[in-house]
């Protein structure tokens, strides 16, 4: 499968390139960029053969089968709707778009071409949630009870960008991380959350938009989730804590970029140490959407998955700005 990258970004460049590339048969024909400069130096790094900020030229290339999106957050709308128009089976980096509306289009205009669509929630292809969401269903901790994410992370100094003080572009923890908490938790519990309660604020880094927020929702099955992002916390170590009737899952670090973090399984028997599948989560990714396209599977993270984990966070946001419980609207695409 050859692809055309849209986005000379950093996670392109550091994880996709070479995910793309781990696949026998794979590699990345194109990138597209605002600027030529830019898509030129990031061709010459990473020895990709075409490039240049004509998205239509890149589209209109035989050699693309499948487009990966990882420019800023306001671009992705735009530049999915031409790929879809192409034919071209899409990877989209969340969050799917900057409002839910162009979401629901984006999944719509897929789901009519018949293209494959899907999101780079990569923490659903890491080994150590998967081992977590089975240990759920095969009922280790018996009844959920509770489930906490600690997404409250450093952001680290090369990423100070747009996510710190542009609005327009999709900044904010919210966009960046509670999105991905979101869809954590839909994956982990096989439900969705009913309504939420919350709190964002600027706490040092975020200048415009929020750098930090928590949020309390609640589930259908009576489950209480709750959720910690922030850009500001050095100290602070990620994870997943989930809390049920017979027994407790305590996941250390596990919400990361690479395949690492401990589990353990607490239970009147003690503490178990898990083990889990170690492979790189967007290898899996990508493993995993050439597999959709080939029909062999459904892709890890859909168009419509990306569409909840925006229509939540968003209901997150509302929670934060009016003081007031919010119910998820999951209002069908149009
Ligand atoms: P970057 O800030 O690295 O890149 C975003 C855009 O900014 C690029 O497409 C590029 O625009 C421009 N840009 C990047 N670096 C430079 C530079 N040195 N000089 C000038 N312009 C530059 O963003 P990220 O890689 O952090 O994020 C991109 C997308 O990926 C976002 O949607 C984000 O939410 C998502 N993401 C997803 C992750 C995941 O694990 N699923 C992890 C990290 C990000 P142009 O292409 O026009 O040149």
């Amino acid at each position: 499968m050859n692809w055309a990258f849209v986005g000379a970004s950093t996670i392109a460049g550091q994880y996709l390139v070479g995910a793309v590339r781990a696949q026998a048969g794979s590699d990345v024909r194109w990138v597209v960029s605002g600027t030529a400069d830019r898509a030129a130096s990031f061709a010459r790094a990473h020895g990709i053969a075409g490039s240049g900020t004509d998205l239509a030229a890149a589209l209109a290339a035989p050699s693309v089968d499948a487009v990966y999106i990882s420019s800023t957050n306001e671009k992705h709308y735009a530049q999915a709707m031409a790929a879809i128009a192409a034919g071209k089976h899409i990877l989209c980096e969340k969050p799917l778009a900057t409002s839910i509306a162009d979401a629901a289009d984006m999944v719509q205009a897929a789901e009519t071409a018949g293209l494959v669509f899907a999101i780079n929630h990569h923490l659903r292809s890491a080994g150590s949630l998967r081992a977590v969401r089975e240990m759920i269903a095969l009922g280790k901790v018996g009844k959920v009870l509770s489930l906490r994410m600690f997404h409250a992370v450093e952001l680290p100094v090369h990423l100070r960008g747009w996510r710190l003080d542009n609005p327009g572009a999709g900044g904010g923890v919210i966009a960046d991380l509670t999105v991905h908490n979101a869809d954590c938790v839909r994956f982990l519990l096989g439900e969705d959350p009913m309504s939420i309660v919350a709190h964002l604020d600027a706490t040092g880094l975020g200048k415009g938009v929020e750098d930090s927020a928590m949020s309390v929702w609640a589930m259908p099955s009576g489950a209480m989730v709750f959720s910690h992002e922030s850009f500001t916390h050095p100290f602070a170590a990620s994870g997943i804590e989930v809390h049920g009737t017979k027994g407790s899952i305590l996941a250390r670090g596990v919400l990361s970029q690479e395949p690492k973090g401990e589990i353990d399984l607490v239970t009147t028997t003690g503490i178990t140490r898990v083990d889990y599948d170690r492979t790189g989560l967007y290898e899996a990714v990508v493993q995993n959407f050439v597999a959709a396209v080939a029909g062999k599977s459904a892709p890890a993270a859909s168009g419509r998955d990306g569409l909840k984990s925006l229509q939540i966070a968003e209901a997150v946001r509302r929670a934060a700005l009016t003081g007031q419980r919010q119910t998820v609207n999951y209002g069908e695409p149009r």
